[in-house]
């Protein structure tokens, strides 16, 4: 027998052919005449379909009437025209076979609606209801387009390493990495502590970024992108950060800043036109039931026809001095923007995304190209209204003996990073990267407010479950 999906069962095209159907019951409501309606859904698109199942079948009392929320059921019958609003299609049951069954006093997803948080606690369960089953659908496209976008234009996909000996970012919230028993060393003396005896040989940690490993690849390959999952131990409880999270870094040679600027836009703006075009089900959904003010297709539709705004770090502290709105913290030269002042620039002042550009080099990393004022990095974030920083990137220092200064005014040690000096000895070209944060996609895309609903199991301080 033909399978379908609930998806390709729904569609009118199907009307006619008898078909099989998986899926989760959602609802089943009985009618006084002797049948059954049963709402099922298997997760491929955002409608359920409807079951109509007789009460001649054999099941009808024994099984059928007994179905409740979470039970798992393959349905056999013929699609029809539905005389019910709001779907094309139902299925006329022949036969209901039942896999599981869920007992209605215990499963957590009955019909009451449960707040975000609780969800998170059936982290396990959560896919199963509608928000959730569309972020994982919008989150599977994000990541295919990505994977489009880069492929099409010709870069290379490369494969960077997870852990790694060097703070890319110099913020030092790292996961360390260890085989060493931590028991035992606690029992022992504090010298016993050699690292001698570890796996590496020498401290190592999780990524917080592939940008370095991948810098040696566009240096080779011309034009390569990372994807991949990246840790931080940032202790901040917010609604923007996680632990382990997934970063795509694209990066480019013979590329400056102007470039890196003209790749970022036309990136988010392909990622989120698909979104758009190929989950419109999805999309109106978060339009309706998650967007308050029910503008999330508008707003999304005009990023993607209009130019985002470019903009020196030292204009946006001119617009942040003089806008007469008061913040928490205070803004002036030199201070690096916080998430207030971000949302100010891309939620209240421009309405857009935003490019902010040249930050001051005292709040950037060692790897950014200085400029010529030598007080300012070719660094630039993109912000976007209702997440902030989405994109974090910049023109890289390709020049040996400026790199090398400014790794020593930052204290950091230039043996340790030999392999990254050697591509700035040996056949250096300016280049240029940045790094997009897939869950700040995602969170963008759909409207959802807090970073731990767009991936599936969340990591953030003292949260490791499942
Ligand atoms: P923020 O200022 O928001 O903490 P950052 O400046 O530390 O971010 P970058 O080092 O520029 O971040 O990383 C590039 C991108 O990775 C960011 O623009 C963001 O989209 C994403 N990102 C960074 N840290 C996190 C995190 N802890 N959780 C989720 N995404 C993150
Ligand atoms: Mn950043």
């Amino acid at each position: 027998m033909n399978k379908l999906s609930v998806k390709t069962a729904r569609d009118e095209t199907s009307i006619g052919q008898t078909a099989s159907v998986n899926g989760w019951v959602r609802t089943r409501r009985d009618s006084k005449a002797g049948f059954s309606f049963i709402e099922i859904n298997d997760g491929s698109s955002q409608g359920n379909i409807q079951i109509v199942a007789p009460g001649e079948l054999a099941n009808y009392e024994s099984e059928i009437k007994k179905l409740s929320a979470g039970c798992s059921i393959t349905v056999e019958g013929q699609i029809k025209e539905s005389g019910g609003r709001g779907q094309a299609t139902e299925i006329a049951a022949t036969k209901v076979h039942v896999w599981g069954w869920a007992d209605p006093e215990e499963y957590p997803l009955q019909k009451k609606r449960h707040s975000f948080e609780k969800l998170r606690q059936w982290a396990h369960l959560r896919p199963r209801t509608n928000t959730f089953g569309a972020v994982a659908r919008v989150r599977n496209c994000i990541c295919n387009s990505i994977h489009q976008f880069y492929q099409e234009q010709g870069f290379l996909y490369v494969n960077t390493p997870v852990i790694t000996a060097s703070d890319c970012e110099g913020a030092g919230e790292m996961f360390q990495v260890t085989t060493m028993n931590l028991e035992q060393i606690a029992k022992q003396e504090l010298e016993k502590l050699n690292y001698r005896f570890d796996f590496f040989d020498r401290p190592s940690f999780l990524t917080v970024s592939g940008q370095l490993e991948a810098e040696t690849y566009a240096c080779a390959l011309g034009k390569v992108y990372t994807f991949g999952p990246t840790f931080r131990a940032e202790n901040s409880n917010t609604s923007r950060h996680l632990a382990e999270f997934w970063m795509v870094e694209p990066e480019v040679a013979f590329a400056e800043l102007s470039d890196n600027m003209d790749l970022a836009e036309a990136f988010l703006k392909r990622i989120f036109a698909d979104a758009l075009q190929k989950c419109p089900d999805d999309m109106a959904f978060f339009n309706e039931r998650i967007d308050e003010s029910h503008t999330l297709l508008e707003n999304m539709t005009n990023i993607v026809d209009s130019d985002f705004v470019r903009l020196p770090y030292i204009e946006a502290v001119e617009i942040l001095e003089s806008c007469g709105q008061k913040f928490e913290y205070p803004v002036s030269w030199g201070t690096d923007l916080q998430s207030e002042h971000e949302r100010f620039l891309t939620e209240e002042h421009f309405k857009k995304p935003v490019i902010l550009f040249d930050y001051p080099r005292s709040i950037k990393p060692f790897y950014m190209y200085c400029n010529d004022d030598e007080k300012t990095v070719r660094a630039m974030d993109v912000l976007v209204p209702g997440v902030g920083e989405i994109i974090g990137g910049s023109q890289r220092e390709h020049r040996l003996d400026v790199l090398t200064g400014r790794m020593a005014e930052q204290e950091l040690d230039i043996d340790h990073y030999w392999w990254y000096t050697d591509l700035r000895k040996y056949g250096t070209v300016p280049h240029a990267g940045f790094g997009l944060g897939l869950e700040r996609a995602v969170q963008f895309v759909t409207g959802m407010g807090n970073i731990r609903d767009v991936i599936p199991f969340p990591r953030t301080p003292g949260n490791v479950d499942f």
